[in-house]
This record gives C-alpha cells, sequence and structure tokens, in this order.
C-alpha cells in the first residue's frame, strides 16, 4: 500500500541533522512506495514562530533534494478547525476550562512526584469540578482559559466506544517490521487540549492535520513517542482514522561531518556553508 507521510516543523528556529533524519525518512517512506510526501508548517506558536524561519526550512529542504506536494498546510491557517475539533470534545463533555498560572500548577503539585512525559508538573486538577459561577467571574474579569482534557472522563468514554480492547499504535522499525504498542494516555494527566494563548495546542492540531491530510505514516523522533499516547486517545475520541508510526533515534553529534567546532549545533544552513553537501548529510544520518 502507499503511504502518505509529512515533515511537520515548526519554525521557531533552524532546522538541524535531526531534522534532517525526520524529513528525509519521510520522503524516502513516501518515494519508495509510490507515495505522497507533505510538508506541514506547525506555527501555532505566534509568539514564537518567525517567517525566516519558514523561508529557511523550504531552502534546507530543497538543498537537501526533498520534494513535496503543494499546497503547503500552514497551521496557523486553520484556528477555526481546530477549534471545531475541540467542540466535539466540549459537547461530550470531555474539556473543561482551566485559568490555572503556570506558577499556581507547580506550587499545588509541589508535594507529588508525577510528572507528565514533558517533565512538567502533572496537573493536580485545580479546576477540574469548578462551578459555573467560578468559571464565569474569571470570565467576567476578561480572562480566558486553557481547555483540559479531563483524562478520567476521556478514558471512560474510550472504553464506552471500545470495550476492553486496548489503546495501541502500530509502529514500523527503520527496517520495516512491525510492533504493536500499548498507548498509556494517562500519564499525560489533564493535558491542555486548547491552550490559554492560541486556540488549539501542538496535540490537537497535530491529529486534526494528520486525518485532514490524510496522513497514514507519521515519522518523526523518538522524543515524540509518549506524544503518540495522548494523539492516539483524541484519533479515537473524535473518529479519525489511525496511521502507523515510526519514531525514529535522535541524532545527537554531528560526528561524521569533520567540519569545525561551529557545526555542533547541527544546523544544516551552518553545515551548508561550511561546504557539506546534501550526499554527506545522508551519508551522516545514515551510517
Ligand atoms: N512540529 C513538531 C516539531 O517540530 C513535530 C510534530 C510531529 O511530527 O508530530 O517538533
Amino acid at each position: 500500500m502507499s503511504s502518505v507521510t509529512r515533515f511537520a516543523p515548526s519554525p521557531n528556529g533552524l532546522l538541524h541533522v535531526g531534522h534532517a533524519l525526520s524529513a528525509i525518512i519521510a520522503h524516502d517512506v513516501a518515494r519508495k512506495n509510490g507515495g505522497r510526501f507533505l510538508l506541514r508548517i506547525e506555527d501555532i506558536d505566534i509568539e514564537r514562530r518567525r517567517p525566516e524561519f519558514v523561508t529557511a526550512i523550504f531552502e534546507d529542504l530543497n538543498w537537501l533534494g526533498l520534494t513535496w506536494e503543494e499546497p503547503v498546510l500552514v497551521q496557523s491557517e486553520h484556528f477555526s478547525e481546530y477549534l471545531a475539533a475541540a467542540d466535539r470534545l466540549i459537547q461530550m463533555g470531555l474539556l473543561y476550562p482551566c485559568f490555572a498560572t503556570r506558577s499556581e500548577i507547580s506550587a499545588a503539585a509541589a508535594d507529588q512526584e508525577k510528572t507528565d512525559p514533558d517533565g512538567s508538573p502533572r496537573y493536580p486538577g485545580l479546576w477540574r469540578g469548578a462551578s459555573a459561577e467560578q468559571v464565569g467571574a474569571r470570565m467576567a474579569a476578561g480572562e480566558s482559559p486553557a481547555l483540559r482534557l479531563n483524562m478520567e472522563a476521556a478514558l471512560k468514554a474510550l472504553k464506552a466506544k471500545r470495550g476492553d480492547a486496548p489503546l495501541t499504535f502500530v509502529e514500523v522499525a527503520e527496517d520495516g517490521t512491525q510492533q504493536t504498542m500499548t498507548a498509556d494516555p494517562q500519564r499525560w494527566g489533564d493535558a491542555v487540549i486548547v491552550r490559554k494563548d492560541v486556540p488549539a495546542s501542538y496535540h490537537l492540531s497535530v491529529v486534526v492535520d494528520d486525518a485532514r491530510q490524510g496522513v497514514t505514516h507519521v515519522t518523526r523522533g523518538q522524543d515524540l513517542l509518549a506524544a503518540t499516547d495522548l494523539q492516539r486517545l483524541l484519533q479515537e475520541l473524535l473518529d479519525l482514522p489511525e496511521p502507523v508510526y515510526s519514531h525514529h533515534r535522535l541524532i545527537k553529534w554531528s560526528n561524521g561531518l569533520k567540519l569545525s567546532k561551529s557545526n555542533q549545533d547541527m544546523g544544516l544552513r551552518v553545515l551548508r556553508q561550511e561546504g557539506a553537501t546534501a550526499d554527506d548529510i545522508r551519508r551522516v544520518i545514515f551510517s
């Protein structure tokens, strides 16, 4: 079966060798079996995104010799669709508003050891079960809340849909072998699904867009392996199709390039300026 893959960088900085591995794997998987390779600009973080980084993404991918389908999906143009998906979860009673600040959460979570997979304190449920009056008072004061997933309710809704069938995903290794993995979304606790500052979140926008773009094979770094647990839950709750996944090894060092010390940040731009070629990058990341 031919695959639809995507490379989905956030334009908050320049691409490095790790991004090159993600992009090249996604590109090559699609090209190998007559599939489609898509590019998606994940720029919902409107404080951090920069147009020059978007331009640099196109330039660096071109330099790597990759070609992708047009049009490129730019997430900041689709906030209304992320909100529509959030609205479905609200209708199902699975999201609740949370006005807590980061420091309030840290203080309330100080005596618990649990962190979520990103290393943030596990949300201690401060606004879960808040009354309409409490919420209304903060809204009237002009504050806007984050929307959090009520994880317990979400897992109940999942069970109502699927019975005891475990939540899983298929992980495809670099050699093509497949393994079924169990997803454990609970370790994310009541995760933020709609941020305070932007009408979306990484997890929500990724599942909406992977479905909208018909992505069948998600390729990305191992640092996002735990994110798949929560994203699989959202896919099930929103009746979205399930892609297969390849979480590739992380590249920590560009040793093989033997260029100057400044390439220790592994930025593709610096490496190119120092004379590396796209073939050098492939050699290094696959050696
Ligand atoms: N935008 C994410 C990043 O740059 C990648 C998201 C994904 O591949 O699911 O880390």
